[in-house]
């Protein structure tokens, strides 16, 4: 039966893909990825060939009317990212949207996402947690971002690309002082993953110590505001809102 599958793949470890994810691989028409050399890489590890349609999200509407069009003819068609989970933090949605507003059927197949990853080894205790992704590049801008999430009691998930994760600590540690633990999540799943916590005034030279601890992909969790720091917060209340106002239109 014609569908658009939405597949998780690894995120590292190409061992992380599912039976599941297997099989359609190898039934659909056609796999629509974000680059195809990195899915063909993949594709040609398992001995699966298949049709490719690029989809990055430089052409996603684009590359959604081709799939609408070949969903339209009967035909499977998967949804695949360079890594993990698409549509999280990766393209993917425009196409679900489309695809799903053309009355045409959606399944999801679940696999690796280095959020959850990240979380699930954490060992921070906490039922709730804020998805945040990549902050933005401007230095104002993310400092504005994190000022809006300092009072988030959710335990915060960042993505952060290799070369500003000491930037980015030392953003995290003016935005949220030093008290709060931090997980460095590096190279999940790969040869050198490392999950490293400590209190957040620790991290930068924690960094600082090892330069391979600065290499590869992050993600950055930090624990949420804990009722101790009210105090701090409501003295900050006031220099954060006159922030967050100087940013209105
Ligand atoms: N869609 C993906 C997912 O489901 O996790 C995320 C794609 S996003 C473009 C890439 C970011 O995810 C990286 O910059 C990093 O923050 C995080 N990431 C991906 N793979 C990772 C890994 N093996 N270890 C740590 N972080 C990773």
């Amino acid at each position: 039966e014609s569908a658009l599958y939405v597949l998780a793949t690894p995120i590292g470890n190409v061992c992380d893909l599912t039976l599941r994810a297997l099989h359609v691989l190898s039934i659909v028409n056609a796999v629509a990825c974000e680059d195809t050399r990195n899915t063909s890489h993949l594709l040609t590890r398992y001995g699966i060939s298949q049709t490719l349609i690029a989809a990055h999200e430089h052409n996603e509407r684009e590359a959604a009317d081709k799939i609408i069009a070949r969903l339209q003819q009967g035909e499977r068609i998967a949804l695949v990212s360079d890594a993990g989970t698409p549509a999280v933090s990766d393209p993917g949605a425009r196409i679900v949207e489309a695809v799903r507003a053309a009355g045409l059927t959606v399944v999801p197949l679940p696999g690796a996402s280095a959020a959850v990853t990240a979380l699930s080894a954490s060992g921070l205790v906490n039922d709730q947690f804020h998805f945040v992704g990549f902050l933005p590049n401007k230095s104002k801008q993310r400092e504005t971002a994190l000022l809006k999430l300092a009072q988030d009691p959710s335990t915060l998930v960042f993505y952060e690309a290799p070369h500003r994760i000491v930037e980015t600590v030392d953003a995290l540690l003016q935005a949220f002082g030093p008290q709060r633990q931090i997980v460095l999540a590096r190279e999940l799943t790969k040869l050198f993953e490392s999950i490293h916590r400590c209190a957040l005034a620790d991290a930068p030279a924690w960094l600082a110590a090892d330069a391979n601890r600065q290499r590869g992909e992050f993600v950055i969790l930090v624990e949420g505001a804990t009722a101790g720091e009210d105090a701090v917060a409501d003295a900050d209340a006031e220099r954060i809102l006159q922030i967050l106002l100087a940013e209105l239109p």
